[in-house]
């Protein structure tokens, strides 16, 4: 029998680390530099909560708009709660990972039916809610219920690796888990939300992935890596999996001034959003055999490959689409479209949520001689 080692005992931060006078000096650069940003003007719950889903995987830059313009739409959990999922989607599109729209929606569901609306303030209760992790409700509770709650992202743990001098792989799941344990001992009393923020604010501004600014850091002082100058080594990262290509034929199908597009299953990648029809293959040669083929089995259609328009390469965390999008003629069509496709004039398109993939495609048609 293998004797098992303990593993439980919570890790402490090194003596050599000043817990104190870190977070007095990290705080107080927060105080003077923070950035003016959109979900900053309060600290209303369900602010934060759809900034902090829109940020995930996804640049400031890129979400400030679509985050007023979400709050323009949607300014209360009701009102996100009653609206049709079509138009949420819609107002989240071109911001990619869009199971995060429908999972806020799904939650915002719940926040209005089982908490009266209003978004609920223990890690048991939030951490409940669809879409909600770890990071996103540590963030929620400390940000806008001050709770001495870490939230710890890649950010955070390349930060707090190099801040304390770790060498856990952050790939791994139990690295988060230590960092949380660690964070929690120096989360200062009654500024926990300034802390967090301020944590991730240095993660972006200073403490880069690649030459970290050192020598402008607030808390320079107290980085145990800098210390041994080791802080461009830091964090270690395990390799991840590279995403598995994929490619498809993508059929632009006309009929006179309309395109046949179809909805994606709902559930799984892209689920709910629409798209022009796209088959898997490897034989992307034979799109001429292939599409007419599959677009009988599939809809009834009758159509015959026209020109090849364009490649598009789009990648996921865990797959990279190869797009071989073909114009189609359409020639007729035996019976009914099932409910998830339809044909659409080209100045209807906008009102579908397209994955941007599929975006680029309707972008290429309207620049194109194609008239949309
Ligand atoms: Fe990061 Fe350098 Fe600051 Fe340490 S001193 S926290 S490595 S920027």
């Amino acid at each position: 029998m293998t004797t098992r080692k303990r593993t439980d005992a919570v890790p402490k931060v090194p003596d050599e680390f000043h817990v104190f006078g870190f977070a007095r000096d990290l705080l107080a650069w927060y105080d003077e530099q923070k950035r003016d940003l959109p979900w900053r003007i309060n600290r209303d719950p369900y602010r934060v909560w759809v900034s902090e889903i829109m940020l995930q995987q996804t640049r400031v830059e890129t979400v400030k708009p679509y985050f007023e313009n979400f709050m323009r739409k949607f300014p209360t959990v009701e009102a996100l709660a009653d609206a049709p999922e079509e138009e949420v989607l819609k107002a989240w599109e071109g911001l990619g990972y869009y199971s995060r729209a429908r999972n806020l929606q799904a939650a915002a569901r719940e926040v209005k039916e089982t908490y009266g609306g209003v978004v609920p303030d223990t890690p048991e209760e939030i951490s409940k809610l669809k879409g909600i992790g770890p990071y996103t409700a540590g963030a929620i509770l400390s940000i806008a219920y001050e709770k001495p709650e870490p939230a710890v992202d890649g950010n955070v743990m390349r930060v707090f690796s190099r801040l304390l001098l770790m060498h856990d792989d952050i790939a791994k799941p139990a690295t988060r888990i230590k960092m949380e344990q660690l964070i929690r001992q120096v989360i200062p009393q009654g500024r926990a939300g300034d802390f967090n923020q301020a944590l991730m604010e240095l993660g972006a501004l200073v403490c880069l992935p690649r030459n970290p600014q050192c020598l402008t850091c607030p808390v320079f002082d107290y980085c145990l890596a800098r210390r041994e100058g080791v802080q461009e080594e830091l964090p270690v990262k395990g390799k991840a999996k590279p995403p598995r290509p994929v490619s498809y034929l993508v059929a632009v199908i006309k009929r006179e001034d309309a395109y046949l597009i179809t909805k994606r299953p709902e559930q799984g990648l892209l689920a709910g959003m629409w798209e022009f029809p796209m088959v898997e293959t490897e034989q992307v040669e034979w799109a001429e055999d292939i599409l007419p083929d599959a677009l009988q089995q599939r809809y009834g259609l009758d159509v015959s490959v026209e020109q090849p328009l364009l490649q598009i390469r789009h990648t996921f965390s865990h797959l990279q689409w190869h797009l071989h999008v073909h114009l189609c003629a359409y020639r007729g069509g035996s019976g009914q479209l099932p409910a998830t496709a339809r044909f659409v004039s080209g100045n209807q398109l906008a009102d579908y949520a397209f994955s941007v993939a599929h975006g680029k495609i309707i972008q290429y048609l309207s620049q194109a001689a194609f008239t949309l």
